[in-house]
């Protein structure tokens, strides 16, 4: 499917104009200088780092905001297609390297900052990190804002400007403790632009009155006015001098709107007033997976939503007479369930601002408007109770409700008498409405994010859906930027590819695969094993430096690093640590390399399972760490905080990738895909995008185990599966699930109890018991393979040669060509025909069945 589209346009050179033609190093370092006065009002000698960062950042934005305009101006005269990407998280991380890279200025600005005897790293530094995101949804918004601007699409993202990002963690005591993470320290983020005049009134509460005349008119009335006031990060396109936004909004009190008296408010609460409204955008929701009913998340579900569309139809309206080309012009993505409201609002807009009636309002909002989804965990599929919804959305309620009165009646012409049926579809249904339903029915396509997840989507929670539209379903596998994850984070490695293959991959990642001849060269190999070499001193350096742990630089770096959850199994990990702890200390000569487990990752703050899987990962590292009598063949470390700048470090010095989640659990991930491009050996389960990883890579040069997905999702409809079997029958497993409570670690006896019972006496939901022996049986496989480091190398370079399919420009480029059918010609991500791709990609659709579910 991809394959025909992917080729269909011709390359597509922007015509925009370049600045800065060529900055050179005296020009940069003169005016660092300058900003640095201007900016804080000191000399070189008397700046701190903090305010050295901020004038480089200044200038870089100076910079930027000339590309702006232009890009602007050049789109206002083209009127291209413009795509806007709502998500709730976008997890950027820092800006200020990427930035420079994109612009092309990275390496003047090294020789500048150096004659002034600064080091670059140093100001880097600096920045905090921009985590308004939990995890991996909110990386991949980044990821493809990145890839957008640098194909140069016209594409932007809308998001909250979260006061607070992502919590930080600290780890006190082996327990996670959460900080605020204030990341607006100064009130505003370098980056971003203000802008007051555009700012949108959003509706809450009130009553609708309807209004007759000839036309019923709905009358929203005593609602309360929050304001939402646009900032504008700009993203910068990769030496195209294209800049696109991400759109990110705040919620402000009208000052004039709240003087005393008005709205019932008393004089002295206007100051508290005005602190319970700011608040709406204050605190990202660091709920990963759970469903909570928080009428906070609603309202800030609505405020997105509602202010995107306002802001986007407005702009519309001011370049274009009829209404009736929004289709042609716009498009509009969901991404997860969080912004469905998008199908209400733009109805709501369409009709009662714009005056349409119901038809074709909604078959422009149909056409408009498409949704990703991102999970199938049924926990995670969110739906609100209808009275909340009524209450603080009188008008968007009615709409939803008149959505689903023609929905379902809809159906009943399709599935007469089929109430089951029905019931399943409906988007209110048992007092709830079911914000997937909305999203799907107001939507032209619907898109999982990995082939096996669109698989399930399609057999399982979405079946009746499909079988009803089946046209409407399709998949786009995930994919990350090589910019960031390669080019930025590891310069070595992207030097030492440049070297051999020439610098194309930055822009055509598939060409990545001209590495995969290399593969037999031993001393290319080499210095592909001193680039990691390089990568895990820097790493162990500041592991030194952190946590005061020496780490074995010549051992294996295996990292699992993700949000904490059961599904993501880091405690399948724990168990065979202990397993090979166990081993040692039994036998101490034992011939094994030595291992470096490195852990990272957050638990959501009310998730008291994944809590304890923390303490456990410490507890355990305590115990290994300080055992002289396995002669440092082991370490574990837990690693403070994970975030992006984390991730950009742990990644290119990693050798091994744990992606082990219960088959069929994980949709897509995207972890797998940066280590992947890094050149780590996957051990994983076939499940989400490991298994197009194999079968890019071919099954040589990965690890698989464990269940299938189809066997996973049969056990959950059929049952058969008992933990206790294996518990009585292999030995190292009873071992290991005792000595969770046995004494074994100097803790309270019941600290990992709820561990213990989820095992044993609430049946193993994530099946670790079943996976371990597989689980056991490929470390072992892998560590055989690191013993023959010409093959590892080999097998590593492999990994990279084949990455380039994930990118973000290729997912891209198939979102822009078969969802959002752009007008404008779409980027080649890969410069060669398809024939040479399959020619240098043998392992590519080797085993491609696996991937259907019978
Ligand atoms: C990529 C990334 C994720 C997603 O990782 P998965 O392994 O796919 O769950 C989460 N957090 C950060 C900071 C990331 O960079």
């Amino acid at each position: 499917m991809h394959t025909n589209t992917m080729y269909r346009f011709d390359n597509f050179a922007p015509h925009y104009t370049s600045y800065p033609k060529s900055l050179t190093v005296s020009e940069l370092r003169d005016a660092f200088i300058v900003a640095l006065q201007s900016l804080h009002g000191k000399t070189l000698n008397c700046a701190s780092k903090q305010e050295k960062f901020e004038a480089l950042a200044w200038l870089t934005k100076s910079i930027i905001s000339k590309n702006l305009i232009e890009t602007q101006k050049q789109r206002t005269k083209d009127d291209p297609k413009q795509v806007y990407y709502l998500s709730i998280e976008f997890l950027l991380g820092r800006l200020l390297e990427n930035n420079l890279v994109n612009l092309g200025i990275r390496e003047v600005c090294v020789k500048a900052l150096s004659e002034l005897g600064i080091e670059l790293d140093s100001l880097l530094d600096q920045e905090e990190d921009a985590g308004l995101g939990n995890g991996g949804l909110g990386r991949l918004a980044a990821c493809y804002l990145d890839s957008m601007a640098a194909m140069g699409l016209a594409g932007h993202g809308c998001g909250l400007r979260y006061r607070y990002g992502l919590f930080e963690q600290k780890i006190k005591n082996g327990y996670q403790y959460e900080y605020p993470d204030n990341w607006l320290k100064n009130q505003t983020y370098v980056w971003e632009y203000r802008r007051p005049a555009e700012k949108i009134a959003v509706r809450f509460g009130g009553t609708v009155r309807t209004q007759t005349n000839g036309k019923i008119r709905f009358i929203h009335e005593n609602y309360e006015n929050v304001m939402a006031v646009p900032y504008d990060v700009p993203i910068v396109g990769y030496k195209n001098q294209l800049v696109n936004t991400l759109r990110l909004w705040s919620a402000e009190v009208d000052v004039d709107q709240y003087t005393c008296g008005a709205h019932g408010v008393e004089c002295n609460s206007v100051i508290y007033y005005k602190h319970a409204i700011e608040s709406l955008t204050d605190i990202l929701y660091p709920d990963d997976s759970h469903y909570e009913g928080k009428i906070l998340r609603l309202k800030q579900q609505y405020f997105l939503v509602s202010a995107s569309l306002q802001s986007i139809i407005r702009n519309f309206r001011m370049q274009h007479d009829v209404l009736q080309e929004l289709p042609d012009k716009i498009a509009i993505h969901i991404n997860d369930t969080h912004p469905s409201l998008a199908v209400a609002e733009l109805m709501r807009i369409l009709i009662d601002d714009c005056c349409l009636g119901w038809d074709e309002a909604w078959s422009l909002t149909v056409r408009t408007l498409s949704y990703t989804n991102h999970t199938v965990l049924p926990e995670a599929l969110e739906k609100w109770p209808v009275n909340m919804l009524e209450q603080l959305l009188p008008r968007i309620y009615m709409i939803i409700h008149e959505i689903n009165e023609r929905y379902c009646r809809e159906l009943w012409n399709s599935y007469p008498g089929d109430w089951d049926r029905i019931h399943s579809m409906a988007i209110i249904a048992d007092d709830q409405v079911h914000m997937a339903h909305l999203a799907i029915a107001g939507s032209h396509t619907v898109n999982g994010v990995a082939e096996i997840h669109t698989e399930i989507l399609k057999k399982t929670v979405m079946h009746n859906f499909y079988t009803y539209t089946p046209d409407k379903f399709t998949n786009v596998t995930n994919g990350i930027t090589q910019r960031r994850w390669l080019l930025t984070s590891n310069p070595k490695l992207a030097a030492l590819i440049t070297d051999a293959i020439g610098s194309n991959w930055i822009e055509y990642p598939c060409d990545l695969a001209k590495l995969a001849p290399l593969s037999k060269d031993t001393a290319f190999l080499e210095d592909l094993a001193s680039v990691k070499l390089h990568n895990k001193l820097k790493l162990a350096k500041y592991i030194k430096e952190k946590h005061g742990i020496i780490v074995d630089v010549h051992s294996i770096f295996d990292s699992h690093i993700k949000r904490i959850h059961a599904y993501k199994r880091q405690c399948l990990n724990v168990m065979h640590i202990m397993h090979l702890y166990h081993c040692l200390r039994e036998n101490p000569q034992l011939d094994i390399p030595p291992r470096t487990f490195i852990f990272g990752g957050k638990a959501a703050p009310g998730y008291y399972k994944a809590k304890k899987t923390i303490k456990l990962i410490n507890t355990l590292a305590d115990k290994i760490n300080n055992d002289s009598a396995i002669h440092n063949k082991l370490k574990v470390l837990f690693l403070e905080n994970y975030n992006v700048s984390h991730a950009e470090l742990i990644i290119p010095a990693s050798d091994v990738s744990e992606q082990i989640s219960t088959a069929s659990r994980e949709a897509s991930g995207t972890g797998n895909m940066k280590f992947m491009m890094n050149g780590a050996l996957t051990i994983g389960t076939l499940d989400g995008a490991n298994i197009e990883i194999r079968n890019a890579v071919g099954a040589d040069n990965i690890f698989v185990f464990g269940l299938s997905a189809e066997e996973v999702l049969a056990y959950y409809r059929r049952g058969g599966y008992n933990p206790w079997d294996i518990y009585n029958s292999d030995l190292r497993i009873k071992t290991i699930v005792d000595q969770l409570v046995n004494g074994f670690f100097p803790v309270d006896s019941d600290e990992f109890r709820s561990h213990y019972d989820a095992l044993l006496r609430y049946g193993d939901e994530y099946f670790l018991l079943k996976d371990f022996a597989s689980y056991v049986a490929a470390h072992q496989q892998l560590a055989d393979a690191y013993c023959n480091q010409n093959r590892w190398q080999a097998m590593s370079l492999l990994n990279i040669a084949h990455s380039g399919w994930f990118s973000g420009d290729r997912t891209f480029s198939e979102y822009a060509a078969e969802i959002w059918t752009m007008d404008q010609p779409i980027p080649l991500w890969c410069q060669c025909l398809p024939e040479d791709y399959a020619r240098v990609n043998p392992g590519r659709d080797v085993n491609h069945d696996q991937v259907i579910l019978s």
